[in-house]
């Protein structure tokens, strides 16, 4: 008989609903379609969770870092929500013979979040990036999104994390975006959970750059094809050593397919 190689995750969103989690390489990834992820986040921005929740978005650099840290690994798969950023993990899936349903970027939910909280009045504090982008970043988000309340801002580069935290539970956020990098705020949000007044946090890496405009994303028609991370290496080339994660990470993927299958027939 074939070995079951799906593991399955028990949550509890308020009383009744559960997810089914699909394992990439030690990751559980949830099952969402966008819109699935979107109404899902929606509902724990509005504290179904019981306590502050937190969604990640792990690409394959983040799979394969957690493979050799632990503290990564438990932070990620401790979250409420894990939503796969990166088409990569997305083929990881089809290799594995286990497809996800699609690619949900982490960037892209962001922004349906700031619309939906834009049109309820809602706050949203911006934590990370070097002093200044945040409130910059603050200024394009509000004049995009009219209606929505930036409550507070923080830089990402603190020694101390008590004042942040009491900065940030003095705000009350309904949306906290916590853009760190990895593996910096994946642990930040698995850590100060209990203890942060806040609807819902994110993880989002380098987002802040990218709202305050310092940092262009790629252009629809290199996002439609897949190959926004090409532009993204074109455009920085000293990624070139992150992105050399990925071959290494759809190899594993290959090789675990493999190992699977043999030992469904032995
Ligand atoms: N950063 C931070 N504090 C740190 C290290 C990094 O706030 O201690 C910020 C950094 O300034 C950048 C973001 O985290 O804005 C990481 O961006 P990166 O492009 O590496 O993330 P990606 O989007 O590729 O995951």
């Amino acid at each position: 008989m074939r070995r079951k190689t799906e593991f399955e995750r028990v949550r509890i969103y308020g009383m009744q609903s559960f997810a089914k989690r699909t394992d990439i390489l030690g990751i559980g990834y949830d099952r969402f379609t966008m819109e699935e992820a979107f109404k899902t986040a929606e509902g724990l921005m509005l504290g179904q969770a019981g306590r502050a929740a937190y969604i990640v978005t792990p690409n394959p650099e983040i799979v394969w870092a957690s493979r050799s840290n632990p503290a990564l690994k438990e932070a990620v798969n401790g979250a409420d929500m894990v939503i796969p950023d990166g088409i990569g993990v997305i083929y990881a899936s089809r290799i594995l013979g286990r497809p996800l349903k699609e690619r949900v970027t982490g960037y892209d939910l962001s922004l349906l979040l700031l619309e939906s909280l834009s049109r309820a009045g809602g706050r949203v504090f911006l934590l990370g990036a070097r002093p200044g982008v945040a409130e910059r970043a603050a200024v394009e988000l509000e004049r995009k999104y009219g209606g929505l309340n930036i409550c507070g801002t923080n830089d990402g580069y603190f020694a101390d994390e008590e004042p942040v935290v009491q900065k940030i539970n003095a705000a009350a956020p309904d949306l906290l975006l916590v853009c760190l990098g990895f593996p910096k705020q994946e642990i930040f949000m698995f850590k100060n959970r209990d203890r942060l007044r806040v609807g819902l946090m994110m993880g989002l890496g380098g987002a802040l750059d990218h709202y305050a405009g310092d940092m262009k994303r790629a252009s629809e028609i290199w996002i439609r094809l897949n190959l926004e991370w090409l532009q993204r290496l074109i455009a920085h080339p000293s990624r070139i050593g992150r992105m050399m994660k990925l071959p290494a990470f759809l190899a594993a993927a290959v090789i675990e397919r493999l190992r699977s299958g043999k030992r469904a027939e032995g």
